[in-house]
């Protein structure tokens, strides 16, 4: 079995983590790392050059702050948020209604009914006229609807 030398992400506290677990805790603080995401200073298969990896971070971690902190993850960015700017700047409804439907096909290929309304509330046109418009969009022959109940602007 191989052994990580893994640095909490919180405290910085070394410690030894069986390359077989999931997640490793923190004695010192309590934060649960998953080991995927966790700061990896050594692999070794002995326990006894992992512990010493440790002796000899915790004593360099006493004597100065620990500055090694991972990037933090980008938040998951929301695509209906990000398909209706263009729309946002617009007033006029039904090109907001056209805008939207571009913008969903552009971050989702094509786009569902349930993506629609949502999109459509968050433009604070309300369920019964985002269906108007998608009806409208059609006709138009703006929006296809290649497979049943999946739309995409053309
Ligand atoms: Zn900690």
């Amino acid at each position: 079995m191989a052994y990580l030398v893994i640095a909490c992400r919180s405290c910085g506290t070394a410690r030894i983590a069986p390359s077989t677990n999931e997640t490793a805790t923190c004695p010192q603080c309590g934060t649960t790392t998953p080991l995927d995401e966790a700061l990896v200073h050594a692999r070794t298969d002995d326990a006894e050059t992992a512990r010493h990896a440790i002796g000899q971070i915790n004593a360099k971690k006493a004597g100065q702050t620990y500055d090694q902190e991972p990037p933090p993850k980008p938040s998951p960015r929301d695509a209906i948020d990000r398909a209706i700017q263009p729309a946002r700047e617009v007033t006029n409804q039904r090109r907001r209604a056209q805008l939207a439907a571009q913008g969903l096909t552009d971050e989702l290929s094509t786009f569902t009914q349930e993506h629609w309304i949502e999109a459509l509330e968050r433009l604070d046109i309300p369920k019964p006229r985002a269906l108007e418009h998608l009806a409208g969009l059609q006709q138009a022959n703006l929006v296809t609807e290649p497979t049943h109940g999946s739309y995409r602007h053309v």
